[in-house]
């Protein structure tokens, strides 16, 4: 990697910790990802945008501010990047997937706190994260109790904006988020200090539109038996979806799919004969790959990821036919707010789409994944378990956090869960 000292210093990062930081990442990847054996060449790409995780994309980002450009950070799917885009942002997740700040997180947050939470309000307070750093406005939403109040915490440090999500799944809930659609596109105009038009929101649709199809492209592809690509690959593409350059990204994940196809072709796939495995639950921000690594170093291997990380962040498009702005407006309100989250009730369409993943993914059990204190998919687990049930769908319940103090408890449970399976 270039020497970035200096953008981090300017950044104000706290170099030292930064630095600890990025050695504990530089030694925790290559024995989780590189060990890996027959990778897909085309993941020499996303390996590149690890290398360069605080570098080259922060550095891009510090052009785009330097001309003329903002930078948005999210923490939530529901948050639509086209209108941010269409402003002349770019759009940046901020959940993170580390215990290395909860300290720092725990100096204003209850310890019983759901971790992802925690990590992001510890980065902030840290100044760990150059992407934090970048960011001209920070986009919240009122999803869970956890992130709803931490906001309250959070805009003491940065200039904090929320959307208010409807809570119930009913015919109401998309004029609520239109509403909100159309306050936000206004917030994004004043940071900008431009207006949104007809083809530049044309534009952000068709964009994030091509990048859900690459992605979706990449999980039909898993369908295949054997996956022509390991989970862990296929999860460590979902999560750099969130902040990577959106033209960029979405030409490399067509060109690892153009590979995946030339695999499947020729049958020359890892793992053949492994157990099937769907992860359904809270997402996996970016460097979470605990569950991904102890389910296929126990010989199975996982095949789609029903979460914020996977399914639920291209499943849908904006409608493309639409021309004026207020239609493009709603047609973002309607994609966005059919999300299928545990946070909203009542939430039967994950339920069902589980159990249908299931059987197009031809797994032979799924793995419902909750980050600890997250009281929304914890809860709807016993209602998962019954639909699974139903459909005579092996399911297990791991609740866990980011520390690896339990890997050798989650190692033993995984695998006798996978001798269970037919
Ligand atoms: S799980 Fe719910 S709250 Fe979290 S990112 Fe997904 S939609 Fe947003
Ligand atoms: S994982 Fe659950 S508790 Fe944590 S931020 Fe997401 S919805 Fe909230």
């Amino acid at each position: 990697m270039s020497d970035y000292r200096e953008m981090w210093a300017g950044l104000g990062l706290d170099l030292k910790r930064h630095d600890e930081l990025m050695a504990l990442l530089g030694r925790f990847y290559p024995a989780v990802y590189l060990s890996q054996e027959n990778r897909p060449a085309g993941m020499g790409y996303f390996d590149f945008v690890i290398s360069e995780v605080h570098g080259l994309r922060v550095k891009e980002l510090s052009d785009h501010k330097a001309a003329g450009g903002f930078v948005a950070g999210t923490f939530c799917v529901f948050v639509p990047e086209e209108l941010i885009l269409a402003a002349g942002g770019e759009c940046v997740g901020l959940c993170a997937g580390t215990d290395f700040p909860a300290a720092d997180g725990e100096r204003v947050l209850p310890r019983n706190i759901c971790p992802l939470v925690k990590s992001a309000v510890g980065f902030k307070l840290a100044r760990l994260c150059p992407y934090f750093e970048s960011c001209d406005i920070v986009i919240g939403e009122t999803t869970c109790d956890g992130k709803k109040k931490a906001w309250e915490i959070l805009g003491r440090e940065v200039p904090m904006y929320v959307m208010e999500t409807p809570q119930k799944v009913s015919n109401r809930r998309q004029g609520i988020w239109l509403n909100e659609i159309i306050a936000l596109k206004e917030k994004l105009e004043e940071t900008a200090g431009r207006k949104i038009t007809e083809d530049s929101l044309a534009e952000g649709i068709s964009l994030v539109n091509e990048k859900r199809r690459a992605l979706a492209r990449l999980y039909e592809l898993r369908k295949n038996v054997p996956s022509p690509i390991s989970g862990k690959d296929a999860l460590l593409v979902s999560q750099i979806a969130f902040y990577d350059d959106i033209k960029r990204f979405t030409a490399k994940v067509n060109e690892l799919c153009n590979e995946l196809d030339e695999r499947v072709k020729a049958a020359a796939a890892p793992r053949d004969g492994a157990k099937r495995i769907v992860f359904a639950g809270c997402p996996m921000a970016i460097p979470n790959w605990k569950m991904h690594h102890v389910v296929e170093t126990s010989g199975a291997e996982v095949v789609c990821e029903e979460s914020c990380t996977g399914t639920r962040y291209f499943t849908n498009l904006v409608d493309e036919n639409v021309k004026t702005i207020e239609g493009m407006l709603v047609a973002i309100a309607d994609r966005y707010v059919k999300t299928p989250c545990a946070c909203f009730t009542p939430n039967t369409e994950r339920l069902d789409n589980i159990a249908d993943y299931a059987r197009e993914w031809r797994a032979d059990g799924v793995i419902d994944y909750t980050l600890s204190f997250c009281h929304c998919y914890n809860i709807e687990h016993e209602l998962l378990r019954e639909r699974l049930d139903a459909a005579g769908v092996p399911v297990m319940h791991i609740e866990t956090d980011y520390s690896m103090g339990d890997a050798g408890q989650l190692e033993t449970r995984v695998k006798a869960f996978l001798e269970t399976l037919a």
